[in-house]
Order: structure tokens, then C-alpha cells, then sequence
């Protein structure tokens, strides 16, 4: 395990190959799916970079020096971590060039310019790199195409498809792929998302390598959500409006952004698959029990690839209830 970060191994061999020839990107993007470490490798590469102890080469913290206690902290004076902010749509650009009262006198593209105070370089770190601005991209081009000595920015986005091409020309781009199972078990167990090695494994197999998926599976809201659901499905008489409302009031309660709600339903679908999956595997003698199940799994992997493709929410949710219904 590298820096306490498993998986990407293949990664850091990667990154220490290029700091043995001395061939460190002043500007990397990582791109790769929710969820499985990429801005927890970013934070690390930076402490690497940043140990006043360790040479670059080795690619490690030393832990003990003030660059890192001041890193562990979380107030390194040499290290900039910009993000979206709570509630906004997008990485505004006073993050990277200040307001405009005291444009290129804060931000990020003043501070990499600056002598670093402890060590041999600056480094920030851009999480939701999909939410760049046009403005904001265009305001970080300067410090990407002249970057200062040693300078180390990393952007931490999903695909490079969500990319600007400003960007996508000046960084090189690292791909994070899904965590191996074992990994989320484990991490997932370290973490405390469970405590419970079985409930993780199973976690750990709808998630898809993605420890964000894990989490959100793990919210005991959403497992008491399914279960009265397909207890509702299952029993004799089914109010449809009703389990509609229910249903449509928890997945709109998952935030304010579309996005957030989409997740939550997407996490929904995934649990009562898995639910009919277990009834499945318990009632195999059961035929009227298993052409339910094997046919609502149907309908709900359809409704999951809806979602996917933007489809509109409540109509989705409606005509799938209704579709469930019907099966039953
Ligand atoms: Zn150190």
C-alpha cells in the first residue's frame, strides 16, 4: 500500500518511473470514475512532493518533518486545494484570479507564482474539475502554460469528455479505473462505512469499485426505503399512488440538484435488484417467484439505463412503479 492508498499501484509506479528521470508534468488530470481515490492519491502525491525530508524520487511523506505535520493539519502554507463550493454549479473564477477588487491578488494562479515558504515547490490541487467555467479555465491558462519552477496542479475530474480543451492540452492525463473488490471490502471495513466483513463484501459487489457507491449503499435510510418497498410489492393489495409518493418524496429529499437525486435513485434500483437477486437464490423451486423477480430486475436494470440517459424523473419512477405492479 502506497501512502495509505490501495489500489492505483500501477500509478504510482507510473509517477515514480517519471520523478526517476526527472520528468514530472507541472499540470496532471485525473480522470476516472466516482468514488475511487482520486483525490486522496492527488493529497498524497502532493505531501510526497512537498516533504522537506524525502527526495522526489522516492515518491513519500516522511510524516514527521513541518511540511508534513503542517500538511496533517490541513493548513500548509505552500499547498492550495480549490473545490466547488457548497451549493454552487460550477468552479467559479474568483477561486483562480480573485474578485474583481482584488483581481490577480488572491486565488490560485497568484499563490503557485509565489516563493514556496518551506520547501522546492507549490502545489494545488483542483477537485470538480468537470465544473470548470469557460471563464475560469481561461483564467488558469497563463499558469498552466508557464507554470513556476516545480510547481505541481493537479485537477481532479471524471471524464476527459466533461473536459475544456484548454485544459485537455496543457494536462497530462491520468485514468483511475474502479477499485478491485477486495479493496472496497477492505476500505470500506477501515473506514467504518460498516463494521460487519459480510455486509461489506455485499456492499463491495454492488458498488462496482467505487467506495462512494459503497457509502451510498450503506445508508440505512436508503435499505429501510427498499424494504418497504418490496414488502409493499410483494403483499396483497398495492396502493400504487401512494408507494409512488413515498417513493418520489425520499428520492427528492437526496438534495437540490438533480444530480444528487438521480444518485439516490440510482442506488434504489441497485438494492432492489439485489433484493429480488437474494429472493432469487432462496426460492429457486418457487417458478411464479422466480419469473417475478428475474422479470422486475429486467424492468429495473431498464429504468437504471433510463436514468442514465436524463430521462425525466418522476415519469420514470412512475411508469416503473406502474410496470412492477402490473408483473406482480
Ligand atoms: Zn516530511
Amino acid at each position: 500500500m502506497w501512502q495509505g492508498i490501495r489500489g492505483h499501484d500501477d500509478i504510482v509506479e507510473a509517477f515514480r518511473r517519471s520523478l526517476q528521470c526527472g520528468r514530472l508534468a507541472s499540470t496532471y488530470l485525473f480522470v476516472g470514475p466516482e468514488g475511487v481515490g482520486k483525490r486522496s492519491f492527488a493529497r498524497q502525491l502532493a505531501a510526497a512532493l512537498l516533504c522537506t525530508e524525502t527526495p522526489d524520487e522516492q515518491l513519500a511523506s516522511c510524516g514527521q518533518c513541518e511540511s508534513c505535520r503542517l500538511f496533517a493539519a490541513g493548513n500548509h502554507p505552500d499547498l492550495d486545494e480549490l473545490a466547488r463550493p457548497a451549493g454552487k454549479r460550477s468552479l467559479p473564477i474568483e477561486l483562480f484570479v480573485g474578485d474583481r477588487d482584488h483581481r490577480n491578488q488572491v486565488g490560485l494562479c497568484h499563490n503557485i507564482a509565489l516563493r514556496p515558504l518551506l520547501g522546492r515547490r507549490r502545489a494545488a490541487i483542483i477537485d470538480d474539475a468537470d465544473w470548470l467555467t469557460v471563464e475560469s479555465a481561461n483564467s488558469l491558462l497563463k499558469t498552466l502554460e508557464e507554470p513556476p519552477p516545480g510547481a505541481l496542479i493537479v485537477l481532479v475530474g471524471t471524464s476527459r469528455s466533461r473536459q475544456l480543451p484548454t485544459i485537455l492540452s496543457r494536462a497530462q492525463i491520468v485514468r483511475f479505473g474502479p477499485l478491485a473488490r477486495e479493496d472496497v471490502v477492505e476500505i470500506a471495513l477501515e473506514q467504518g462505512t460498516t463494521a460487519d466483513r459480510e455486509a461489506a463484501v455485499r456492499l463491495a459487489e454492488l458498488a462496482g469499485g467505487s467506495l462512494q457507491a459503497a457509502r451510498e449503499l450503506a445508508d440505512p435510510e436508503l435499505g429501510t426505503m427498499r424494504d418497504r418497498f418490496v414488502a409493499h410489492l410483494a403483499g396483497e393489495r398495492f396502493d400504487l399512488p401512494r408507494v409512488c409518493n413515498e417513493l418520489a418524496e425520499f428520492v427528492n429529499s437526496a438534495g437540490k440538484e438533480a444530480e444528487a437525486k438521480r444518485a439516490r435513485l440510482r442506488r434504489f434500483f441497485a438494492l432492489a435488484v439485489d433484493s429480488w437477486r437474494v429472493d432469487l437464490r432462496g426460492r429457486l423451486a418457487d417458478g411464479a417467484a422466480v419469473e417475478f423477480a428475474l422479470a422486475a430486475m429486467d424492468r429495473t436494470l431498464t429504468a437504471a439505463e433510463q436514468l442514465d440517459r436524463n430521462a425525466n424523473q418522476s415519469t420514470l419512477l412512475e411508469c416503473w412503479i406502474a410496470d412492477l405492479a402490473r408483473l406482480r
